[in-house]
C-alpha cells in the first residue's frame, strides 16, 4: 500500500504544503504568505488550512504524519524552534507537540536544508549514496549531511550549519553579526551587493539599466553573454568552491549537491566550482564531482514529508 504525508516548508515570507507519497511524488501543492505579523498561532492556522487544500478527500487518519521544515536553528530532537531572526514571535515554541495535539498525528520538525538533504537523499540528486553533503546557496547558506548511510542530526538537531565557519578573518559582515563566514562571501544576497556595485562601475553592462540588480538577474544577463554578469558569477563560483572545498575536506562527501536559488545558475558556474576544487583540494579529494539539486524548491517539502515515512526519528 502507498503510504502518504504531507510536508510543509515554513519560510519567513511563503508557507507551502504537499502531499507526498512514499515514491517522492508531490501529489498537490498549496501555498500562502506567511502570516508573520499573527505569530504561532496564526501560522499554525495556516497550516490547517493549507493542509486541508493538499489532502483532497483523504481523511488526515489515513496519511503516516506531517513533516514540517523551518529556518534554524531549530531543535529537532524536541521539535522546538529556539531564535529564527525572519520569524519573530516563534521563540522556543513547541511547534511539533503543539501541532501534533491539534491533528492527532505524529509530527516531525527539521531544520529546512537538513530536510532538503534527506529529499535529495532518497529522492534526488544523491539517491543511493551513503555519503552526500548538500549545501543550499539562497539569501543565506545552509547545508545537511549523510554519513555512513545516515542523516547526520548533531547536538539538539542543529548539524551543518556550513554558512558560518569562517572563510577569512576579514570581510563582509553575516547575517549573524561575526565577520568573514562563507555566507558572508557567497549567498545570494552577497551576489546581489556585488550585482549593485557592479552595475555602476559598468553602464555598458546590461545590469546597469536595473535599479537594483540581484543575483537572478545576474544569471539571466550571463546567459545572454553579459561580460559583466559572466564576471559576476565566475567570482561567485570561485567564492562558492573556496567554501566547497572545505566542506569536502570535513564531511567528506561522494557528491555535494548544491540547492537554492543561485543553483539556478549552477551550470555558468559549474566549470570554475571544479576547477578551485581539482587545483585546491588535498589531492584524494579532487575528483569529488558537485551537482545541481535535483527536487528544485521541492526539496524541503519532499523532505520534510520524507522523515515522517522514512525516518527512524519519526517512529
Ligand atoms: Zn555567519
Amino acid at each position: 500500500m502507498v503510504r502518504r504525508a504531507i510536508g510543509i516548508d515554513l519560510g519567513g515570507t511563503q508557507v507551502r504544503a504537499a502531499l507526498v507519497d512514499d515514491t517522492g511524488a508531490v501529489l498537490k501543492r498549496a501555498a500562502t504568505r506567511t502570516d508573520v505579523a499573527g505569530g504561532p498561532a496564526a501560522v499554525m492556522a495556516q497550516f490547517r488550512s493549507l493542509i486541508e487544500d493538499v489532502t483532497d478527500d483523504a481523511s488526515l487518519g489515513s496519511l503516516s504524519g506531517i513533516g514540517v521544515c523551518a529556518p534554524g536553528p531549530l531543535d529537532s530532537d524536541t521539535g522546538t524552534f529556539i531564535h529564527v531572526p525572519t520569524l519573530p514571535g516563534w521563540e522556543d515554541f513547541p511547534l511539533r507537540a503543539e501541532l501534533s495535539a491539534a491533528l492527532g498525528r505524529p509530527v516531525v520538525v527539521e531544520g529546512d536544508a537538513i530536510a532538503a538533504c534527506y529529499g535529495e537523499w532518497r529522492f534526488g540528486a544523491g539517491r543511493g549514496l551513503d555519503h552526500l553533503l548538500y549545501v543550499t546557496v539562497s539569501t543565506g547558506i545552509g547545508g545537511g549531511v549523510v554519513s555512513d548511510g545516515r542523516l547526520l542530526h548533531g547536538r539538539r538537531g542543529m548539524t551543518a550549519h556550513v554558512g558560518h565557519f569562517r572563510l577569512a578573518q576579514d570581510g563582509p559582515r553575516c547575517s549573524c553579526g561575526a565577520v568573514g563566514c562563507f555566507e558572508a562571501f557567497a549567498a545570494g544576497t552577497a551576489l546581489d551587493r556585488r550585482a549593485r556595485q557592479a552595475a555602476l562601475a559598468h553602464p555598458g553592462s546590461s545590469l546597469a539599466r536595473l535599479a537594483a540588480p540581484t543575483a537572478g538577474d545576474v544569471v539571466e544577463a550571463a546567459r545572454q553573454g553579459d561580460a559583466t554578469a559572466l564576471a559576476l558569477l565566475d567570482e561567485e563560483a570561485t567564492l562558492l568552491g573556496e567554501g566547497f572545498v572545505s566542506l569536502i575536506h570535513l564531511f567528506s562527501p561522494e557528491k555535494l549537491v548544491m540547492g537554492g536559488g543561485v543553483a539556478h545558475g549552477f551550470d555558468l558556474m559549474d566549470e570554475t566550482i571544479h576547477r578551485v576544487i581539482r587545483t585546491t583540494a588535498l589531492p584524494s579529494f579532487r575528483d569529488v564531482p558537485v551537482a545541481k539539486a535535483a527536487l528544485g524548491d521541492n526539496a524541503g517539502l519532499v523532505g520534510a514529508a520524507a522523515l515522517v515515512l522514512f525516518d527512524e526519528r519519526a517512529r
